[in-house]
């Protein structure tokens, strides 16, 4: 088939990353991008930190004007699909245009769960997904304004170390009974202990029975009888994927979208990538992973198989955090049973913070955390990768360099 035409829908990470894979891999037609932002295509990772602390300084941009102008991508901004029509290959703008494709990318990403409790309470209520709603957080942070975090996963968490970065008065709630939940309790345990120790006041295992606004204060009362009283309320609770046009088109779909392998949705010709598609794995069992490292590695996938090229052996997966001081990659099976640090992980006994956790299983390294260890991760990459047994004495040994065992 002669692909002339490819259309993306989603000015994201993954839509951003498809382009650039689909020229690097030769791809010489058309890309039209379609995005219902007003902006074009930025990373999300620093809008809950940088863009927070410090935006004058920060760049979040991913793919510039003239940068999408070189590439020969057709850029459509601030205006949604309402439509996908399979039979006809073509997708449908809310300004009633009608644009043809031969090869289709669903990348929209996805939108903050929402929790009607607080969302009645009309103001002082804020969720982080874009651009907007991390500027609206500047003014909101400010020193000794009381705010209440709802929700304890890494957007709950980066949050909680901004907003004491700014000195305010920091709450959050977690309704089970772990922060960061699908990591090993040791680092859960960690970061629990970091947050207290600057100052965060932590509640697990809580819920919300009821929320008021009292004058501009907003009254959370939790299932216990206990009352929280803040300025501001931010909950980050996930995502839900924004698969309306795939279930309106008539794909596969089981909350997120069904991909193969090949990032292919029940139509041949559509695909999906990023936080949007849930993907079959070789266990047989289908997983979404909302990473920064997915979408890319499946635009990457998405690119290959259009134009006919093989796909790589995947690499372990990988995703990072930052807290305070502290920048946490983790590589691998956070599922891993048993836990072995190498390096020191009290911080009260060595201020510089730094360890790598060896996740294993039956003797082979099958995940990693590196704390404060970046220039580890690469080597942890490839431990993980190899499937290998290695010598326990030896990989928590700080006197020997990752590398070489390797
Ligand atoms: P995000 O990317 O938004 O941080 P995660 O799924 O990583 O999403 O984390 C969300 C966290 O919010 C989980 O730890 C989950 O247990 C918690 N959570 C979900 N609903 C509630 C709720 N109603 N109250 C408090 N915590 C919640």
């Amino acid at each position: 088939m002669n692909i002339q035409t490819i259309v993306i829908i989603g000015a994201g990470q993954a839509g951003a990353s498809a382009i650039l894979e689909l020229r690097n891999n030769k791809y010489d037609g058309k890309i039209i991008l379609i995005g219902d932002e007003s902006h074009l295509p930025y990373e999300r990772p620093p809008l809950s930190k940088d863009m927070i602390l410090r935006p004058e300084q920060t760049k979040i941009e991913i793919l510039s004007q003239q940068k999408l102008k070189d590439l020969g991508v057709e850029a459509i901004q601030g205006n949604a699909v309402v439509r996908i029509e399979p039979e006809q290959y073509q997708v449908i703008l809310k300004n009633g245009e009608s644009i043809h494709y031969d090869k289709l990318l669903l990348a929209t990403g996805g939108a903050p769960r929402r929790l009607p409790i607080l969302d009645a309470v009309g103001k002082h209520v804020y969720t982080l997904r874009n651009l907007e709603d991390s500027q609206a957080l500047v003014p909101v942070f400010q020193a000794g304004k009381r705010i209440l975090l709802v929700g304890g996963g890494v957007i709950g968490l980066e949050l909680a170390s901004s907003a004491r970065f700014k000195d305010c008065q920091v709450t959050l709630i977690e309704q089970s009974p772990m922060i960061m939940g699908r990591s090993p309790a040791i680092i859960s345990q960690f970061l629990l202990d970091e947050h207290r120790n600057r100052g965060v006041d932590i509640h697990l295992n809580v819920q919300i029975a009821n929320v008021t606004l009292r004058g501009e204060e907003i009254v959370v009362i939790l299932e216990s009888g206990e009352e929280l009283i803040a300025d501001a309320v931010v909950y980050g609770i996930g995502i839900v994927p924004n698969a309306q046009l795939a279930i309106d088109a008539g794909l596969d779909v089981d909350f997120a979208i069904k991909v193969n392998e090949n990032c292919q949705t029940s139509h041949p010709d559509i695909y999906a990538a990023g936080d949007v598609a849930t993907q079959l794995r070789a266990d047989g069992n289908y997983a979404r992973i909302e990473t920064w490292e997915n979408a890319n590695n499946q635009a990457g996938t998405f690119a290959r198989h259009v134009m006919g090229l093989a796909q790589p052996k995947a690499n372990p997966s990988w995703f990072w955090t930052d807290q305070y001081d502290i920048n946490f990659q983790f590589v691998g099976d956070m599922s891993a049973k048993e836990w072995h640090i190498r390096g020191n992980m009290n911080p009260q006994e060595d201020k510089n913070v730094g360890f790598t956790l060896f996740g294993l299983d039956q003797g082979i390294v099958v995940a990693g955390i590196a704390v404060n260890q970046a220039r580890d991760v690469r080597h942890l990459k490839k431990l993980v990768s190899s499937s290998s047994a290695f010598d326990k004495e030896k990989l928590l040994d700080v006197s020997i360099e990752l590398r070489k065992l390797i």
